[in-house]
């Protein structure tokens, strides 16, 4: 039964061959390495689960070696078993230092090198299943969070996160003194278009109104369902006028779209508000004045933009 793929680091011949054998005969495949060097090109391109290091080499010494391997990203995660001196203390301590996993003193029992790969190797699973865990949790989080902030079925940003979003907005445009401009959007009659083609159809009109709206703004625009059919939108650094362009814009491409199994035209109210506004000293009281105008363009008749 095939074990892993184990290099071994032995500048001694006749040492190399006796481990190489035992360790082939339990199942393991061995490469072997008589020096650093060549133990580096094979850490670096072959997949190894574990490395038997010897300290003594001939070109480099086997603790820089170990220093090495541990710094290295392709082959840090490789556990490493120095092959120290007999009852060496300091060789022990400074193969530990390294990064040295663990440790065998030489000449070894086989039974012993057998058991200390096993339990370095079975370390080493633990580990690597922990990351993938973490891996996967941490995707997980990541879901979760966009999904906190984002409305099911347009799959813009959800009222929460739009108020978030404003009111850090709203204090950055305090703190540097430009404009900002919130708008407000809402569909007209949009009962009856539930009533006459079923919900099912309303939904899709939702969807497309959302993605409408969404390729009328900048990138550092944030538009959001605000409610029902409801729509409210941020434009940092933007004054009432430019703002009042931008849903010019929208209500232009709404005019032009054509909607999936609806026939007859759909329009909306559109209410602006802006800051500087010696009225405004909030992020909701900057949505409510949004509120308040699109309430005057209903009001008036709908199917047209108020400002405040
Ligand atoms: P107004 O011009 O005054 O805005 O009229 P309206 O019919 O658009 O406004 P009203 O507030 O009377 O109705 C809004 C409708 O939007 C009622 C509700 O059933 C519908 N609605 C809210 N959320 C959804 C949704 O997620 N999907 C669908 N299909 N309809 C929704
Ligand atoms: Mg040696
Ligand atoms: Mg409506
Ligand atoms: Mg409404």
């Amino acid at each position: 039964m095939y074990k892993g793929k184990i290099l071994l680091v032995e500048d001694d011949k006749l040492q190399a061959q006796t481990t190489r054998d035992y360790l082939e005969s339990i199942g393991y495949d061995v490469k072997w390495a008589e020096n650093g060097k060549t133990a580096l090109k094979i850490a670096k391109t072959q997949p190894i689960d574990i490395i038997l290091l010897d300290i003594i080499l001939p070109d480099i010494n086997g603790y820089e070696l170990c220093r090495w391997l541990k710094l290295n990203q392709d082959t840090k995660s490789i556990p490493i078993i120095m092959l120290t001196v007999k009852d060496s203390t300091m060789n022990k301590v400074e193969g530990l230092q390294a990064g040295a996993d663990d440790y065998l003193a030489k000449p070894y029992h086989e039974t012993e090198l057998n058991a200390r790969i096993y339990a370095s190797l079975r370390t080493k699973s633990l580990q690597d299943e922990l990351k993938e865990k973490n891996r996967q949790l941490e995707e997980i989080l990541a879901k979760v969070e966009i999904l906190a902030i984002t409305d099911p079925l347009t799959l813009i940003p959800n009222r929460r996160h739009f108020e978030v979003t404003i009111e850090k907005e709203f204090n950055k445009t305090v703190r540097y003194k430009t404009p900002t401009s919130c708008i407000m959007i809402d569909i007209d009659h949009f009962k009856s278009i539930n009533d006459e083609y079923g919900h099912r159809v309303g939904d899709i009109v939702l969807k497309e109104m959302a993605n409408l709206i969404k390729n009328c703004i900048r990138k550092v625009d944030t538009v959001a369902r605000w409610g029902g059919e409801e729509f409210v939108i941020l434009l940092p650094g933007i004054t009432k006028e430019k703002a009042y362009n931008a849903a010019l814009r929208i209500r232009e491409s709404l005019q032009k779209y054509k909607f999936s199994d609806i026939h007859k035209p759909i329009t909306i109210s559109i209410g602006i508000s802006s800051i500087p506004n010696p009225s405004i000293d909030s992020s909701e009281k900057l949505i409510d004045a949004a509120d308040n105008a699109l309430y005057e363009a209903k009001a008036k008749g709908r199917d047209r933009i108020e400002t405040i």
